[in-house]
C-alpha cells in the first residue's frame, strides 16, 4: 500500500491504528483484491500494526564510475527509487549484465569500461527513477484522468498501431523497450512533463508547510488575494465597455 507522504493525514485513521482489530475489519471491509478467512484478517492486522510505515528514499547521480577511484555503482547504490513501476531489481540486473558485456568487449580493461559503463546506465537510472516517480500524479484527479487516457490510446493502439503511438505504461518490462525509450515516449505524449511540474508544486508545498516555511493561510488574506486577481480583470472589462460605447 503505498501512499505519497502529502496524502498521509487524509486516509482513514482506521487503517493507522495500532488495534488489529480496527485494521482487520479496515481490509474486510476495503482490501478488494481477494476475500481472506477471518484469521487471516486477523494475521495481516497483527503483522501491519507489528511494522512501522517505511519511506521510500531517490538516488539520482550523474555518474556511475570513478577512473580515478577504480569503482563503480549499480543497483539501488546508484538509482533508488519507490516501486511504483516495479523496475529496479530489474534495473539493478541489467547494470550487472551491461557491465560484464563492457567488460568482455574491451578485454577488461577498466579505463575503457568504467566510462562507457557510465555513458550507457545513466540515461536508464535517471529514466527509472524519473518514470517511478512522475509516470503517475499524486494530484489524483489528474491521474485519473491520464488512467482513462492510457485506456483510450492503448485502445486506439490496438486499431490503428501505425497511427497512434503505444502508452508508455504498457511498455514498461518489454524487452524491445529500455527505460530511456519509454522515458523519451512519455516526455514526446506530455505525461511526464505535466506529471512533473504537478507533483513537484505538490511536493515543495508539502515541503514549506512541514519545516513551517510558510504559514497557514490566514482566512482574510485569501480575500484580499482574490481582489487583487479579480481587479485587472475587472478593469480591462469596464475599459472594453466604455470604448465599445
Ligand atoms: C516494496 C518494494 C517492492 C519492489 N518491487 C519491485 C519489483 O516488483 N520489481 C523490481 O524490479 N524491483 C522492485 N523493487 C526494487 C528492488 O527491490 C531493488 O531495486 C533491488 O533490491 C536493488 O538491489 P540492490 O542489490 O541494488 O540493493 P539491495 O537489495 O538494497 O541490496 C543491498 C544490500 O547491501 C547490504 N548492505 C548495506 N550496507 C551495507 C554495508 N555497509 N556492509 C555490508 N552490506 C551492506 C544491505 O543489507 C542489502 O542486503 C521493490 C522494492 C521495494 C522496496
Amino acid at each position: 500500500m503505498g501512499v505519497p507522504r502529502n496524502q498521509f493525514d487524509y486516509i482513514s485513521p482506521d487503517v493507522k491504528s495500532n488495534d488489529p482489530k480496527v485494521v482487520a475489519e479496515y481490509f474486510k471491509a476495503n482490501f478488494k483484491a481477494f476475500a481472506l478467512t477471518e484469521e487471516g484478517y486477523m494475521d495481516l492486522a497483527k503483522q501491519w500494526v507489528s511494522q512501522r510505515w517505511n519511506r521510500t528514499g531517490q538516488v539520482h547521480c550523474n555518474r556511475y564510475s570513478s577512473v580515478e577511484c577504480k569503482l563503480l555503482i549499480m543497483g539501488d547504490a546508484a538509482h533508488a527509487t519507490s516501486p511504483s513501476i516495479g523496475m529496479g531489481m530489474n534495473t539493478a540486473l541489467r547494470d550487472a549484465q551491461k557491465f560484464v558485456e563492457l567488460l568482455d568487449k574491451y578485454d577488461d580493461d577498466l579505463d575503457m569500461v568504467l566510462p562507457q559503463y557510465s555513458t550507457d546506465r545513466v540515461p536508464e537510472g535517471n529514466a527509472l527513477t524519473d518514470l517511478a516517480l512522475n509516470l503517475y500524479c499524486f494530484d489524483t484527479k489528474v491521474g485519473m484522468r491520464t488512467m482513462l487516457g492510457t485506456v483510450v490510446r492503448s485502445g486506439l493502439h490496438y486499431l490503428f498501431p501505425s497511427i497512434v503511438d503505444a502508452d508508455p505504461n504498457t511498455l514498461v518490462g518489454r524487452q524491445e523497450y529500455t527505460l530511456s525509450d519509454i522515458y523519451d515516449k512519455a516526455t514526446d505524449q506530455g505525461a511526464l512533463t505535466k506529471h512533473r511540474a504537478i507533483n513537484q508544486r505538490i511536493r515543495h508545498d508539502f515541503f514549506q508547510r512541514e519545516t513551517g516555511m510558510v504559514k497557514e493561510e490566514k482566512a482574510g488574506g485569501s480575500v484580499l488575494k482574490y481582489a487583487f486577481a479579480v481587479a485587472p480583470v475587472a478593469t480591462c472589462a469596464v475599459a472594453m465597455f466604455v470604448n465599445y460605447q
